[in-house]
């Protein structure tokens, strides 16, 4: 746990220092960044007189019912207002990112702004561009730990049914509903707090899962049935997906979360791989079991990151080369890959 200077950040909120915060978050947001940013939204509206949730990138359909999603502005579709948004704030909140490079063309206008920066966020290795740091790589997400800053600094009885809504869909997105080994019993209080706070936890489950489009189950069943490769000796799934592929599927922003989940549901592997062809980069998913650091793998050959069981990471070469250099750099893991429990 990485805290610096919080009390004097409470202590302007209260005070009315601020005047206009902005909110942000990763490329392509999930449902942590998302239901954080929301949350902190609702949250901070109180003591800030203007308030706004900047994304890098669009985000997928299935986190559009979330509270306070219509005041959201996508930075890809006005720039010139972001940059605006940007310019204005006196507080910049980054939310489930800890290196500016994953805000895409954003981090470097972040960077330069006079404004002050919050970094709340539980991936590893930080940046330090923060001025303001409330960091711990053992929280479920960052939905858990806006919770507790919240409480923490200002007490539970701020926590709204809109904010306990957004904050419960990222703990329970970025746990797999509660089943990952981020899952501790202070996560399940959580869990409980929040539903007493008012998140209806069954109509939540059914806005995040229960509407995808016939298409995107279609794509999964042909990515099980016909595309998925098992490397018996790296006891690694494998599946990757061309720009053709995405299109015959009219693959979407979010159409291909949980798909990289299948491999590790299958006996004896470890490690899944998902890579697709995003025309402008190849983009990863790594998900491990165990002590297998996927982030370092990651990190090591796919300019990636991300936690030691669920990693990203990207490439600029084509998607042939790129599953071919995984192929390559994975037998070199083989037998600590055997070794996996
Ligand atoms: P996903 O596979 O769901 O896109 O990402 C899994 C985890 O890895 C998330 O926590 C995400 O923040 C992180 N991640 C994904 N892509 C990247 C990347 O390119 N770089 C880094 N550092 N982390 C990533
Ligand atoms: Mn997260």
């Amino acid at each position: 746990m990485l805290t610096n200077n919080t009390e004097e950040l409470v202590h302007g909120i209260q005070n009315g220092k601020y005047k206009s915060a902005i909110i942000t978050t990763h490329h392509k947001p999930d449902g942590d960044a998302m239901g954080s940013s929301l949350g902190l939204y609702h949250f901070l509206k109180k003591f800030v007189s203007h308030v706004q949730v900047v994304t890098p990138t669009d985000y997928a359909e299935n986190l559009f019912w979330l509270p306070g999603n219509s005041t959201v502005l996508d930075w890809e579709k006005d720039q010139t207002q972001g940059e605006e948004l940007l310019k204005n704030a006196d507080l910049i909140f980054c939310l489930d990112f800890n290196r500016l490079s994953r805000i895409n063309y954003m981090g470097e206008v972040v960077r330069q702004t006079s404004a002050q920066k919050v970094m709340i966020d539980h991936h590893l290795e930080p940046e330090e561009f923060s001025d303001f740091t409330y960091w711990n790589p053992t929280a479920s997400s960052t939905c858990e730990l806006v919770y507790r800053w919240i409480e923490h600094y200002f007490g539970s009885c701020e926590v709204s049914k809109e904010v306990a809504t957004c904050l419960y869909t990222g703990l329970m997105t970025d746990t797999g509903n509660f089943q990952h080994n981020n899952t501790k019993p202070d996560t399940l209080r959580l869990a409980a707090d929040l539903m007493e706070l008012g998140a209806e936890h069954h109509n939540i489950h059914s806005n995040i899962y229960d509407t995808f489009s016939v298409m995107r189950s279609k794509l999964f069943g042909y990515c099980l049935y016909e595309k998925m490769e098992i490397i018996p000796e790296c006891r690694t799934a494998l599946i990757y997906l061309n720009a053709e592929e995405l299109k015959r599927f009219e693959v979407r922003t979010g159409d291909t979360e949980g798909l990289v989940n299948f491999g590790l549901g299958i006996k004896n592997i470890v490690l899944s791989v998902l890579i697709i062809d995003r025309t402008e980069r190849v983009k990863m998913s790594f998900r491990s079991k165990g002590d297998f650091a996927v982030n370092e793998f990651a990190g090591k050959y796919f300019h990636g990151g991300g936690h030691k069981n669920a990693s990203g990471g990207q490439s600029e070469d084509s998607l042939e080369n790129t599953v071919a250099l995984f192929k390559e750099k994975i037998q070199l893991y083989k037998d600590q890959l055997q070794q996996v429990k």
